[in-house]
C-alpha cells in the first residue's frame, strides 16, 4: 500500500486548482500530492468541464496570476467591460463598469472545457501525481491520517484527504456529514448564444417574474447564457425546437444585442443551496460544491470556491506541522468562514430577491436598482460583491 502527504479526491475546477496552489510549496518540501479523478478534462461526462463556462472574478484572475497560469488561460477569456442589471418589465436599470471601479475588467467569462485544460496542463507530475480515471469508493479514518479505496481495490493511504467531489458528494455522506440543503424550485438552463450585434464586452443580468437570467459575453462574439425557470418550465424551454426557443429567448431578454440568431446545446442544472454542516475534522478538509453548492446567477460559486483552496494552500504550507493537523485546518476554516457567510448570502439573497413574485418585493428590487445606479458606495459595494473582492480590505 503506497501513502502519500496529501489525496485530492475529485479533479475537477477545485481540486486542480488546489493542486496547483500547493505545487511549488509542496515541490520544496517534498510532499507527495495523488488528485484521483474519474473523467480526464475533454471527456464529456467531466462534471466541471462540461458545456459551462463561468463568469471569473477580478480576485480569480489574481489568484491564477498569482500562480503563473493566467497568461494560458487569458487567451481565451473574455473580459467584462460593463455589467447591466435590469428587470423586466420595469424601468430601473443599473450599470457598472470596469472603468469606474478602475479595474481592466470586472471579470473574465471562461468556457470550463478551456478552463479545465489549462488547470490540468499546469500540474507536474512529479509533485502531484495523477490517478485518473480512478474513483475513491471508501475512506476510512486513521489515528494519522485516512485510508482510501479506490475502485480498482487498491489502497491508499494519506495524512490529509481533501474531499473535492462535487455537490453530490457521495463520500461526504458515507463520512456522515450532515448538509442543509434548500432546493430553490428552480433549474439554470445554459447553452450558448450567437446575437446579430457586437457583445462588446457587456455582461447582461436580467431579472424577470419567472426567474433570473444571464447573458455573459464569450470570445468570437458568442455569449453563454444562464436562465433560470421553474423545473418544469425550464424543461420545456429545453425541448423546444431552436427557432421557437429563441423566440421566446429574444422576447425574455429584448433587443439589446440584436437579433439572437443560433442557439449551442441546452443542459439543465436543477439548483439548490447546499451547504455542508462540517468543512473540516482531523486530516480532512471538504471543498468546493462539496463543501458549498450555490445558486449560479451571481456567478459566486467557483470563485469562492478558489479563494477557500488558495487560504488552504496558504495554511498548510505556512504551517510547520504535517499536512492534516487539526489546528491547522481549523485555523484555515475560521479564516474563511466570513468569506463564505457573505458570499453564500450575497447570492442566495440577490437570488431569492430577484425571483420574486410578490408585488412589494418586486417594488423593492425596483427601488433597489434605482438606488444602485444613484448612489455610488452602494454601486460600489455590489460591484465588489461581484468582482469577488467584497471581503477583502487589502485590493
Ligand atoms: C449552470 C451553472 C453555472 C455556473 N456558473 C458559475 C460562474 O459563472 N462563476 C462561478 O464562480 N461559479 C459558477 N458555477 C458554480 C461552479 O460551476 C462550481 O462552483 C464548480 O463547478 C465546483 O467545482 P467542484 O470541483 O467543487 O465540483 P465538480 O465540478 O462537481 O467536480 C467534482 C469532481 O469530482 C469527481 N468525483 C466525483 N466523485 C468522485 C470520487 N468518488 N472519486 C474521485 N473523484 C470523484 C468528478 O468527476 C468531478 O470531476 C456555476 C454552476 C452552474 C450549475
Amino acid at each position: 500500500m503506497s501513502r502519500v502527504n496529501l489525496a485530492i479526491i475529485g479533479g475537477g475546477l477545485v481540486g486542480a486548482s488546489l493542486a496547483l496552489a500547493l505545487q511549488a510549496g509542496a515541490r520544496a518540501r517534498g510532499w507527495k500530492i495523488v488528485l484521483i479523478e474519474p473523467f480526464a478534462p475533454g471527456h464529456t461526462w467531466q462534471p466541471s468541464y462540461d458545456a459551462r463556462s463561468s463568469a471569473l472574478s477580478f480576485g480569480a484572475r489574481q489568484i491564477y496570476q498569482r500562480l503563473g497560469l493566467w497568461q494560458n488561460i487569458s487567451q481565451r477569456a473574455e473580459p467584462i467591460k460593463q455589467i447591466h442589471v435590469s428587470d423586466r418589465g420595469r424601468f430601473s436599470t443599473a450599470r457598472l463598469s470596469a472603468s469606474e471601479e478602475g479595474v481592466p475588467a470586472l471579470g473574465y467569462v471562461v468556457e470550463n472545457a478551456w478552463l479545465g485544460q489549462c488547470l490540468w496542463q499546469g500540474l507536474d507530475k512529479d509533485v502531484v501525481s495523477w490517478r485518473c480515471p480512478a474513483q475513491v469508493t471508501r475512506m476510512e479514518p486513521l489515528v494519522d491520517g485516512y485510508r482510501l479505496t479506490l475502485d480498482d481495490e487498491t489502497l491508499l493511504e494519506c495524512d490529509l484527504a481533501v474531499l473535492a467531489d462535487g455537490g453530490r458528494s457521495g463520500l461526504r455522506e458515507q463520512l456522515g456529514v450532515g448538509v442543509s440543503n434548500r432546493p430553490y424550485d428552480q433549474s439554470a438552463l445554459i447553452a450558448n448564444i450567437t446575437p446579430s450585434e457586437a457583445h462588446d464586452g457587456m455582461a447582461f443580468e436580467r431579472f424577470t417574474d419567472d426567474g433570473p437570467m444571464a447573458l455573459l459575453p464569450l470570445p468570437e462574439n458568442r455569449c453563454a447564457l444562464v436562465w433560470t425557470r421553474q423545473g418544469m418550465d425550464a424543461q420545456r424551454l429545453a425541448g423546444l425546437d431552436e427557432r421557437s426557443f429563441l423566440s421566446e429567448l429574444q422576447s425574455v431578454f429584448g433587443y439589446r444585442l440584436g437579433a439572437l440568431k443560433q442557439v449551442g446545446v441546452r443542459h439543465l442544472y436543477p439548483l439548490a443551496l447546499v451547504e455542508a454542516e462540517e468543512q473540516v475534522r482531523p486530516h480532512l478538509a471538504i471543498l468546493g460544491n462539496a463543501a458549498h453548492s450555490l445558486h449560479p446567477i451571481a456567478g459566486q460559486g467557483f470563485n469562492l470556491s478558489l479563494r477557500d483552496a488558495q487560504a488552504l494552500a496558504d495554511a498548510l504550507l505556512d504551517s510547520e506541522s504535517v499536512p492534516g493537523d487539526f489546528a491547522v485546518l481549523q485555523a484555515y476554516r475560521e479564516r474563511q468562514r466570513m468569506d463564505q457567510t457573505l458570499t453564500v448570502g450575497f447570492s442566495d439573497q440577490v437570488t431569492r430577491l430577484f425571483s420574486s413574485r410578490l408585488p412589494l418585493v418586486s417594488v423593492a428590487r425596483n427601488l433597489g436598482l434605482l438606488g444602485l445606479d444613484a448612489l455610488p458606495p452602494a454601486k460600489r459595494w455590489f460591484a465588489r460583491q461581484a468582482m469577488g473582492l467584497g471581503t477583502r480590505p487589502d485590493v
